[in-house]
């Protein structure tokens, strides 16, 4: 068994009426969980993908938050999780929450960033959070700031882009990592925000088969993609 287990919560873009906005559960051995991404509404995502994947997410459990940027389909689900935390659950400790000082000083100015604890120099070394040792690197996503992460656990790691433009150092930099979520959310190639399929399914077949696409749009024809898709509520092995 692997020393860390992925569960795909959400896998659509913003507009998807198929899917919720792609989040990851990075899961360690011993239960203890990293969720990357956090949108609305984040408990039924998180009950949903617990039925699919028979995999417990309990919030008590959850090591750290993974925060890419702050488009809603990435955030929105961050103040319910908070409160929900602080207020229903009564647990008195704010939750950690990893980003960019670019993305950290946007979040801090909502009312729910006083539900969590804001780690920002993740880009300049690895930052644990429980079993996890997570970095995170800018990308370019439009006029936006956000970043990808790398994230280890019990000696393996993944990769995963968040919003981004395509750009092939950054895949380089995510394929060190075991396996690697990329997002596919243009239509075309040389979009100012996100990644084509195109630019992707030209990558080297090494590259392509450590790769799963998520954020992707409900016209994406999934059987025929050249890069395995994320299915939402499974369960993969890192
Ligand atoms: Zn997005
Ligand atoms: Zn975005």
């Amino acid at each position: 068994m692997s020393g860390m287990r992925l569960v795909a919560l959400g896998v659509g873009d913003a507009f998807s009426a198929l899917h919720y906005s792609t989040a990851l559960a990075a899961v360690a051995q011993d239960g203890r969980w990293l969720l990357i991404d956090c949108p609305h509404p984040i408990r039924k995502v998180l009950r949903e993908a617990v039925l699919a994947s028979a995999v417990d997410l309990k919030i008590n459990d959850l090591a750290g938050v993974a925060l890419t940027h702050l488009h809603a389909d990435h955030c929105s689900g961050l103040e319910g999780l908070g409160y929900y935390s602080r207020y229903v659950l009564g647990r008195p400790e704010s939750i950690p929450l990893f980003t960019i000082p670019a993305v950290a000083e946007l979040f801090r100015q909502r009312s729910d960033a006083a539900c969590f604890v804001v780690h920002d120099e993740v880009e300049r070394k690895s930052l644990a959070a429980g079993p996890f040792e997570i970095r995170a690197r800018t990308v370019r996503h439009g006029d936006v700031p956000a970043c990808a992460f790398r994230v280890e656990c019990g000696g393996r790691s993944l990769g995963h882009s968040g919003d981004t433009v395509f750009d092939r150092r950054l895949i380089d930099w995510l394929a060190a990592a075991n396996l690697v979520v990329h997002e596919v959310g243009a239509a075309k190639p040389g979009d100012e925000r996100h990644t084509s399929y195109a630019e992707l399914s030209g990558l080297p077949p090494d590259v392509r088969l450590k790769m799963r696409l998520g954020h992707y749009a409900d016209e994406l024809d999934l059987s025929a993609s050249v890069i395995e898709p994320l299915r939402q509520g499974r369960v993969y092995e890192v």
